[in-house]
Order: C-alpha cells, then structure tokens, then sequence
C-alpha cells in the first residue's frame, strides 16, 4: 500500500511488543515468552498466543514516520 500522508510505497512488516510492552516494527518478529497483560480499555488487536510475541502486520513510511494497520 502507499502512505497516506506522502503517497510512497509503505513497507510491510510486523509492529509487536517486547516483554515490557514497548512496541517495534520489523520485518521479522523474533520468538519469546509473552507476558498477557490486561488493562483498562484494552482493544485485543491480536488473540493471545503463548511462546509468541504480540505482533500485528502493518505498513510502515520512514520517510514521514507513518504506520498504517488493520485489527
Ligand atoms: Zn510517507
């Protein structure tokens, strides 16, 4: 797909979350024990699945710093 705010061609990769709950984008997820946490106003955005990190398939835009995805 192409970025919203500048037109160019967004890269597909997996936003997920690290152990402590911080968001990445990568290419590839690398596998860990996940830690299932629950939360006021929680949006379940991808089925908890033990021994994988969260990850969700989005587009990203470096250029102006844009992540586009679905749930
Ligand atoms: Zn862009």
């Amino acid at each position: 797909m192409n970025c919203p705010k500048c037109g160019k061609a967004m890269r597909e990769g997996y936003l997920f979350t690290s152990k402590d709950g911080a968001f990445s984008f990568a290419n590839t997820v690398p596998g860990v024990f996940e830690n299932a946490k629950n939360a006021d106003g929680f949006v379940e955005i991808t089925p908890l699945k033990p021994s994988h990190r969260v990850r969700i398939q989005a587009n990203i835009c470096e250029d102006c710093r844009t992540i586009v995805f679905d749930y």
